[in-house]
């Protein structure tokens, strides 16, 4: 089309444009960074990715840095064209916009349409069904109308704890090499907080993550030969000594638009077929691009804007300011503290121990879902608000009341031992819930089942944590000495 393509920055991929020679704006809105406090890495990232693009596309893209997106768009008369952009803030902005058609959305696998009508079939929105429609309707390890390997879910091979080694014997993952599209970044990054135009949260260090299609690619293509293999059994271990485990790495790329996850999902299929990796480790991957991801994508919109305020458990703490600083150092806990300062170093941790380590915190705390919604989407690489507003009030703190997830995420100290080597040499003891020794996330998940008592009964997911509540004998105890805990750091 002749049509000119307005991209965001995270629509900056081949499959955002109808032809390889379409004319792209691309804007860059400084302002973002003035209103909220990113982490460090996040923003270069984001930049960069953008950067390299228009430096890719050259004379084909007007590429515009200014402060605000109004103020690019004054610059630029005429009309655009651009893909449904990927929040809500941003889709009402350019609905609003006389001069700009809005396309459906790209970049995700199922489209919205296939979605509602899904849905609509539906009685409740169970991924499991979801992920299943969306196997068949790819044709992605189906033999004929069956599964492959006669089964749709391998999750009962994919949830293996650590290595008792401490090390998971595994290659390395892709990382990048700098560039001066990178060093550029870093000094304007540098320069906009001197100026009192940007405040970050966490340390600076080498890009880790993909910024181009052809990196993204690379980055791809090093998986698939070198990782994917070993994802499967281990996708929900921590090791204190291996923060990428067998992970891709692959999701900040893919949510910046780099790479489409149907490709990712075909090719991870391809290394199945041709023996280069077990059916669980592939499953388990593709459950990830056409499942969670695409189902987390579409409740986003589904739910209505009113959904990332839900708190059907009434938590209303504010985040205490060492978690918000990202100041591991303050903690003891050595799960947390661990995790901590991974987000605070590189913001970036794999799905367990945001889900089992920092929002189970959370939710054993009472801290607001809004808030760690936030948190989440400002602190990690890959974070937006579609990702995190399902995921987090949904999946992770069960502030919707049980849509997204039929039961609450939070589990005690018995869970992280058993997936991870964090509590050897942890000053406190898993098994302890009250005394000097006491684990905080086994007092805190006691304190949550009995703060929340009331409002789980009908849960029958819950019925037998709720039994093992009530034959506590020293339950008074645990509850007074989280509630001396509190939100200090543990
Ligand atoms: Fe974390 Fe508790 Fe284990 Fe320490 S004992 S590492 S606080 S789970």
């Amino acid at each position: 089309g002749a049509d000119r393509r307005w991209c965001f920055a995270d629509q900056l991929g081949p499959h955002f444009l109808d032809s390889e020679d379409q004319p792209v704006l691309l804007i860059e809105a400084r302002a973002v960074f003035g209103r909220r406090r990113f982490h460090r890495r996040k923003a270069h990232l984001v930049l960069s990715a953008l950067r390299h693009r228009a430096a890719e596309l050259g004379e084909q893209a007007i590429f515009l840095q200014t402060r605000t997106y109004q103020q690019a768009l004054a610059e630029v008369p005429g009309t655009f064209s651009v893909c449904q952009p990927t929040s809500r803030v941003a889709d009402d902005f350019v609905r609003k916009l006389p001069s700009v058609e809005v396309l459906p959305a790209r970049g995700f696998a199922t489209d919205r349409e296939t979605f509602e009508r899904w849905a609509q079939s539906q009685r409740g929105l169970l991924l499991e069904q979801f992920y299943r429609d969306a196997r068949r309707r790819f044709d992605l390890l189906m033999d004929g109308k069956e599964p492959t390997g006669n089964r749709w879910n391998f999750d009962a091979e994919n949830r293996e704890p650590p290595p008792k080694s401490g090390r998971l014997d595994v290659t390395g993952p892709w990382l990048p090499d700098e560039d001066e599209i990178d060093e550029r970044v870093r000094a304007d990054l540098d320069q906009w907080e001197r100026d009192g135009d940007a405040s970050f949260v966490g340390r600076d260090g080498p890009r880790e993550f993909a910024a181009t299609r052809t990196e993204a690619q690379a980055a791809l293509q090093h998986f698939l030969q070198h990782r994917l293999a070993q994802f499967g059994p281990t996708e929900d271990a921590m090791l204190a000594g291996d923060r990428w485990m067998s992970h891709s790495g692959l999701s900040a790329p893919m949510n910046l638009g780099l790479l489409d996850p149907l490709e990712c999902a075909y090719a991870a299929e391809d290394a199945y077929r041709t023996g280069n990796a077990p059916l669980a480790s592939v499953e388990g991957y593709i459950r990830q691009l056409i499942g969670w991801r695409d189902y987390i994508w579409h409740t986003y919109w589904h739910h209505g804007d009113e959904y990332r305020n839900r708190n059907a458990l009434a938590a209303h703490r504010p985040l205490p300011q060492w978690f918000t600083d990202l100041d591991a150092d303050a903690v003891q806990a050595r799960c947390l503290k661990d995790v901590l300062a991974r987000v605070r170093d590189h913001g970036w941790v794999h799905h367990i121990p945001r889900l089992m380590v920092l929002s189970n915190y959370a939710l054993q705390r009472g801290w607001q879902p809004a808030a760690m919604t936030d948190w989440f989407h400002r602190s990690f690489v890959d974070g937006y608000d579609w990702v995190m507003v399902g995921n987090v009030v949904g999946m992770s703190q069960h502030a919707d009341g049980g849509l997204i997830a039929t039961k609450p995420y939070a589990s005690g100290g018995a869970y992280i031992n058993r997936m991870s080597d964090y509590c050897g040499d942890c000053r406190y003891k898993p098994t302890r819930r009250v005394g000097e020794d006491a684990c905080p996330f086994t007092g805190g998940y006691w304190s949550f089942l009995a703060r929340n008592q009331d409002r789980l009964k009908n849960n029958h997911r819950m019925r037998q944590p709720l039994a093992g509540l009530n034959r506590l004998a020293d339950l008074d105890d645990v509850v007074a000495q989280q509630r001396e805990l509190g939100d200090d750091a543990p």
